[in-house]
């Protein structure tokens, strides 16, 4: 298998540039000998702070969102081209708050997708299901035309690029984990998803993390699942304590 464990912190609106640099510095320090792939996705406003802090150590820089047009009048949006400018190298998109409580539809994801790979930043796509669509059995179509959507357009080499995040949206910051296998089991059907959209190598090297109340003590179970290969990890990102263990899972 040539995948590699992905294992990235969203810190979401938390921390001042102070703060941030702080919990840099202690994940610079603690993560050197790690043995994975990690991130860590500050506010906007401590992306160069914290990117002063990450640079040349084995912590990619990578921001929450973007905007879906280049430039222009969009009061309180950031640009691709800022992001690049403070050394951003990843974005996350379609997480599940930008999805629901701000209303981001698939065709708003899928242009940010597209805008974020032309200017050579990676991509994390977030997919995932509510309680309510998990109870009507409809959690696999959901993550499928989550993923069809998110990369509609998107070319295999581009693909590369592209890491998808299995969050369900009942898991999310609320303690509730999905099982190993509940979760193994959808990142199973995105893989044959990715397979019959690009073909059975790309099915095979596509990174899909799982994103939901990962906690020190379950990042092993779930990583030690077949098509689970990292993490995207919201609460316990916030503390050195919590994200280095779930990085360094044994
Ligand atoms: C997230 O927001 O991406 C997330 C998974 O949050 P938490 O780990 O807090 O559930």
């Amino acid at each position: 298998m040539s995948r590699q464990y992905y294992i990235a912190g969203n810190w979401k609106m938390h921390k001042t540039r102070a703060e941030a640099a702080g919990l840099a510095q202690a994940l610079v320090s603690q993560l050197q000998d790690g043995k994975h792939k990690y991130l860590v996705a500050p506010s906007f406003t401590a992306l160069e702070t914290v990117g002063a802090v990450v640079k040349g150590s084995n912590i990619l820089l990578g921001a929450q969102d973007v905007a879906a047009e280049e430039q222009g009048a969009h009061t309180g949006e950031v640009s691709v081209l800022q992001l690049k400018d403070v050394g951003v190298q990843v974005v996350i998109l379609g997480h599940s708050e930008r999805r629901h409580t701000y209303k981001e539809d698939d065709a708003l994801i899928n242009k940010k997708v597209k805008l974020a790979l032309k200017h050579g930043l990676d991509v994390i796509l977030c997919v995932g299901e509510t309680l309510e669509e998990r109870e009507a059995g409809q959690a696999e179509v959901v993550c499928e035309s989550q993923t069809i959507w998110g990369l509609s357009g998107v070319s295999a080499a581009d693909l590369a690029r592209v890491t998808i995040a299995y969050e369900p949206v009942w898991a999310i910051g609320t303690g509730k984990t999905a099982t190993p296998e509940d979760a193994d089991a959808i990142h199973a059907y995105i893989r044959k998803v990715i397979g019959r959209l690009y073909g059975e190598d790309a099915a095979k090297n596509i990174c899909i993390q799982y994103g939901g109340s990962v906690k020190p003590d379950n990042a092993a179970q779930l990583m030690a699942k077949e098509n689970i290969d990292g993490a995207l990890v919201g609460g316990a990102s916030l503390k050195a304590e919590t994200f280095v263990p779930i990085a360094k899972f044994a």
